[in-house]
Parts: structure tokens; sequence; C-alpha cells
């Protein structure tokens, strides 16, 4: 229902900062909130690349996929990754064959989108190129842009269950071989101190009428954005106000292993712990407002010493129109406090 004081308020170019499934379900929300107040918004991504790993050869890209299949109409809604009317046949042949790793998921469906990223990466073009090649088809109904076009990769130091060794594993072999369940010494980001962003990237977030962070995991999604030089000053020089929405709900993540990897940075793992890692911008961080979760409310104050704008609101995106609710809040507090 389109209610003329949500369509006023709506500003027209939005920049996300995205992880994969936390931050494709934010998506979903916002896109409710501006079909539903008929606003003519453009909304802008910018996702996390850190989590990209080749695998068999082909290059794979979690987050920016699961954005583009989620906004696309093609995920499968159970698992919250991947194609939906998945087949694993290709996956059985190479465990047949011996071939490792066996772990990572990899369907027949989803292998072609790999197969054309990577054939297009091999005949020179960009990443960024590539995903927009690929969201001609998926039209997710949002500019997708990865963080950067240099490799990035997440690494987790842990100790190695099998032989008691310290090592540095990939983050997919650390969440999804290992479950978050190891115990966990660093989080490095490899490569990022040689990566830039894009000319799009950084274009997206000086362009910007309001930048948001999505409840995405602080540590490894919003936190691999950050760790890209340049992204981080953009962010403090942007005329556009930052809101972010806090991913941690009463001391937990809701999904996923955030609270491991916090734990790791040595951040407490709440509402306000993140909001202090992401600092006010008034202070030189990264934050004008912040929304908690109506559990968290004890909290408000604390956040707003810090110099941030703080609201609790409810914050499980429970559906795309309590997820839309979520968003406007963040909007009005973002524009109340600009
Ligand atoms: P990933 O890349 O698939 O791990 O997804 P993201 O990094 O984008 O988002 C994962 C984070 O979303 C988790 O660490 C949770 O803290 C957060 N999250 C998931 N569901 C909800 C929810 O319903 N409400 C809130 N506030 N946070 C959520
Ligand atoms: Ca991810």
């Amino acid at each position: 229902m389109a209610r003329m004081s949500e369509r006023a308020i709506l500003p027209q170019r939005i920049t996300v900062l995205s992880g994969g499934v936390g931050g494709a379900r934010f998506l979903q929300g916002l896109q409710r909130l501006i079909q539903r107040t008929t606003a003519t918004s453009q909304i802008t991504v910018i996702a996390n690349t850190g989590d990209d790993i080749w695998m068999h050869g082909l290059k794979v890209c979690p987050d920016l996929d699961t954005v583009m299949y989620t906004l696309g109409d093609g995920i499968d809604t159970d698992r919250g990754w991947g194609r939906k009317g998945e087949t694993w046949h290709a996956k059985e042949e190479l465990a047949a064959y011996g071939v490792q790793p066996d772990w990572f998921g990899l369907g027949d469906r989803d292998l072609a989108t790999h197969l054309v990223r990577t054939q297009m990466l091999d005949a020179g073009y960009s990443l960024t190129d590539v995903t927009h090649a690929l969201c001609r088809r998926w039209q997710p109904g949002v500019k997708l842009l990865p963080m950067t076009d240099d490799r990035v990769e997440t690494h987790v130091v842990i100790t190695d269950p099998d032989d008691g060794q310290d090592k540095a594993a990939h983050f997919q072999e650390y969440w999804i071989k290992h479950q978050a369940k190891v115990p966990a010494k660093a989080v490095v980001m490899i490569g990022a101190d040689q990566a830039k962003p894009t000319q799009s990237v950084l274009e997206a977030i000086s362009e910007a009428d309001l930048i948001l962070l999505p409840p995405s995991n602080p540590v490894v999604s919003v936190g691999a954005i950050l760790a890209v030089p340049g992204i981080r000053d953009a962010l403090l020089a942007t005329k556009a106000p930052v809101a972010g929405i806090s991913g941690i709900i009463n001391g937990d993540h809701v999904r996923g292993m955030a609270k491991q990897l916090l734990e790791v940075i040595s951040v407490e793992c709440s509402a306000a712990g993140v909001a202090e890692l992401y600092g006010a911008r008034s202070r030189g961080g990264l934050l004008d407002a912040w929304l908690i979760d109506s559990s968290d409310s004890a909290a408000v104050n604390r956040i707003s010493d810090a110099g941030i704008a703080c609201q609790a609101v409810p914050l499980w995106m429970t559906d795309p129109d309590a997820t839309a609710d979520m968003c406007q809040a963040a909007i009005d507090l973002a524009h109340r406090n600009a």
C-alpha cells in the first residue's frame, strides 16, 4: 500500500554494501519498500567477493550469485543459496573420480554460471563486466557490482583438526568443510592490500543519496569490502548519510558464523559491539545511524554515546514486508540525523 509519507522520504540513489544470504534478504525488503511506496529509487549493490574461490578450474562468487539468484527469482529458498530445482550429478561424478575438494556444493545449474563467468574472465573481461552480463539474464533490479575486480580471498587461520597444525584456510573451507566449529585465530583478507575498488564502486559511494549497511556479517562480508583500500575513505567522504542494521540480535547472530568471527577479532558479539567496531562517522568511523533490535533497546544509550544515532525496532527479516518496515526505519533514522 503506497503511503505519501513514505514516498516523500525515499532517497533516489541507494547504495548497499552486501554479503550473501543476509544481504540478499535485506535487498528483497528494500525492493519491497520501493515497490509499495511507488518510489523511483535505484539500488546499487557493492558485493563482497572475499568469499570467491576457484573450484575445479572455475571461478565461483558465492555472494554475488546469492544476490543475483535471490533478486532474480532463481534461488533455492530453503537453502538460501544456489539454484532452485538444482541437481548434483557433476558433483557426484567428480567425487567418483576422487577429486578434491569434495565438500563444496557445486550444483549442475549453478555450474553453468561459473562456466560462463570463467570463460568471460579468460577472454579478458573484468569481474564487473562479467557480473553485468550474468545479470542480463537474471534482471535482479539492482546494479550489482563486485567490490573489486582484483583477487581478494578471505582466509581464516585455524587449527586443522586432522593434524593439529595451524594453517590459513580459505573462508569456504572454514565455513563449509569445518562448519565454523574449529578453533580460529585470525581472519586475513589475502590480496586486499593490493586490490583497488573499481571506478563504479567509488562512484556508487560518492554519488549516493544514502548508503545502507545491511545486517551482513561485519567481519567477512562488510569487513572484506572495507578491507579494499579506498572504500573506507570514500564512505567517510561521501555526502550521503550512512545507516546500518545490526545482524546481531540479543548477543547472537541470527544465522551464519558472525559470533565466532567477532570473537576472533576481539569484538563483543552484540549490537553495540558491532556499532563500535564500525564507529561514528563524526569520529572517523562509518556510521551516522544504527538500527538495533527491540530486544536490545537497553543498548541505545551506549551507542548514542559513541556518536551514532540509534533506534531499537524489530530486526527479524521474516518476510519482505517486515524487512521493508526495517528499511524504512533505517532511512527515517538516517534522515532525521543527516
Ligand atoms: P552470507 O554472506 O551468506 O553469510 O550473508 P551476509 O553476510 O550478507 O549476512 C549474514 C548475516 O546476516 C548473519 O551473520 C546474521 O547476523 C545476519 N542475519 C541473518 N538473518 C537475519 C535477520 O533476520 N535479521 C537480522 N537483523 N540479521 C540477520
Ligand atoms: Ca558470504
